[in-house]
């Protein structure tokens, strides 16, 4: 892999998350999970030398990868050209993401919660996707647990996420300070009614902003607005279920102290 990061010209940046897999089973291993079928469109985040993509062009009807680093983009481009490929240079977080049926990517773990974000406000299948151990668990808290945060939230509303398994952080070249572990994302509709889903995800930002203040104090500072009262306006965020904030977000907007942002 040295050899090959060399004749690229490439050295590893820490600010890009470059660490690149260096076991190709482990790459199988995420692309079966992802039952990847001929007329499946894939998403790859962050190819890097390709140690997932050579597994998803074989698969995948058409692969879709995003990489930031312009030297490896070139390198690519020559490595699957006899593939259905489409290599777009630039930032995940900056570009506008075409249409795809699964994502499957080692992602660069700077960027888990923006592009997180970003993904699900996507219609997708599913997605196999690589974080840091600590970064999955927050994934997963519910309310009055450890790490229950903006990103728990938007996650268990939107989507089910499993864990399948670790990888040690000896499996990257040059290895992360951490272990990672892979999880399946399955977009799902809420459990609850959400009538307001973008509105929702601004209101739980804004909360999750404001995280020590009451929700009354909260809401006035986050959307520039003055209120008597609120449903759980005495009570901080982090004891609210995400249904809790759907029903505060629908009050907030049916009696106008914000506007709804849906359509928009
Ligand atoms: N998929 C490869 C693997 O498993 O070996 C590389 C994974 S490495 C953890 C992350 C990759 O994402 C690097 O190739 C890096 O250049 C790229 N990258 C980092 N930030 C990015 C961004 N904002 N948008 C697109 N690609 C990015």
């Amino acid at each position: 892999m040295q050899t090959r990061l060399k004749k690229i010209g490439i050295t590893p940046t820490r600010s890009l998350g470059q660490n690149f897999l260096k076991d190709e089973s482990i790459a199988e291993r995420e692309v079966n999970a992802a039952d990847v079928k001929e007329e499946d469109t894939v998403l790859e985040i962050g190819p890097g030398l390709g140690t997932l993509t050579d597994e998803i062009v074989e698969v995948a009807g058409k692969t879709i990868a995003v990489e930031k680093d312009e030297k490896l983009v070139g390198y690519l481009a020559g490595r699957y050209k006899d593939y259905d490929f489409q290599i777009i240079e630039g930032d995940v977080l900056d570009i506008d993401i075409p249409d795809f049926d699964k994502v499957v990517s080692n992602l660069p773990f700077s960027i888990s919660s923006p592009v997180t974000f970003k993904l699900l406000e996507h219609d997708f299948d599913l997605g196999i996707l690589t974080y840091q151990k600590q970064f999955a668990d927050r994934m997963r808290a519910s309310v009055g647990e450890e790490g229950y945060c903006r990103l728990s939230v938007m996650v268990s509303t939107l989507a089910e996420v499993e864990c399948l398994f670790d990888i040690s952080r000896n499996q990257f070249y040059p290895p992360p300070n951490v272990d990672a572990t892979v999880i399946r994302l399955t977009p799902t509709e809420p459990e609850f009614d959400l009538h307001y889903p973008k509105t929702f995800a601004s209101v739980v930002k804004e909360l999750f902003n404001y995280r020590r203040k009451k929700i009354k104090n909260s809401i006035e500072t986050g959307f520039d607005v003055e209120i008597e009262d609120v449903p759980y306006g005495e009570r901080r965020v982090e004891t609210l279920t995400p249904e809790q904030i759907a029903e505060l977000t629908e009050y907030l907007i049916e009696n106008d102290i914000i506007e709804s942002i849906e359509g928009g």
